[in-house]
């Protein structure tokens, strides 16, 4: 049977002043067209330049990398002048000689050292406390750089993944093939669910932002971690 459809409003006189409803809103753009002029919205403001980044610093966040033997290489400045990019973007394919990162991912400098710092110094230690048997092999990101709004939503704040402070991890793989996958874990009691826990605590103390499956319904199988400077070194991880 078809589902009655709404009555359709297209005959509805448009709100009119005093009418009692409230009229559409209407963004503030300088002084009004005259009235002879048929009413077209003026483009949004340019978006800010993206932000430069000190070639000193990202030639010392290189040589981290690397000495710690990260697989990295730097890549033309991306910029296309809609409020995304990176001035400095770096390509990272192994974050140390024996620990891939699938698929290589573009970022800034900075957050593919503190994705390093992270892997080398909670991530690997949590996983032999948890599973000595198994050797981490990869991370596997789901997201890299990414020119879009935060959650993909068509109109809003621009991600952090836009500018290069951004990494989402999926799951980690074993060197005998297997992998943790991001899944909700906050209540599970096995070991995988304990590693999990773990992972992601530790990662507040690397990134700015960590989101998991228990932060919202977007991030059920992957961490957003970014390193989005805030006010007095404020942090966002629950
Ligand atoms: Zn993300």
């Amino acid at each position: 049977m078809p589902v009655p459809r709404p009555p359709v409003e297209a005959s509805k006189p448009a709100p009119e002043a005093g009418s009692g409803e409230p009229a559409p809103e209407k963004p503030v753009q300088g002084p009004p067209a005259p009235a002879t002029q048929t009413e077209k919205p003026e483009p949004p403001p340019p978006p800010p330049p993206i932000p430069e980044e000190d070639a000193a610093a990202v030639a010392a966040c290189l040589t981290e990398l690397r000495s710690a033997g990260a697989v990295v290489k730097e890549a033309p400045r991306i910029d296309p002048e809609n409020g995304c990019g990176i001035a400095r973007p770096v390509v990272v394919g192994q974050l140390a000689s024996d620990i891939e990162i699938k698929p290589e991912a573009t970022l800034r400098c900075e957050t593919a050292l503190q994705l390093q710092r992270w892997t080398r110094d909670a991530v690997i230690p949590a996983i032999k406390a948890a599973t000595p048997q198994k050797r981490l092999v990869a991370l596997n990101q789901a997201s890299a750089y990414v020119c879009r709004n935060r959650n993909n939503e068509p109109n809003g704040k621009l991600s952090e993944h836009a500018l290069g402070n951004a990494v989402d991890i999926a799951g980690f793989t074993y060197s005998d093939g297997s992998r943790l996958a991001i899944a909700p874990r906050e209540k599970d009691a096995t070991i995988e669910g304990a590693l999990q826990r773990a992972v992601v605590a530790s990662a507040c103390l690397y990134f700015t932002t960590v989101l998991d499956p228990g932060s919202d319904a977007a991030h059920e199988t992957h961490l957003h971690l970014d390193v989005k400077k805030r006010t007095n070194g404020y942090r966002y991880c629950w």
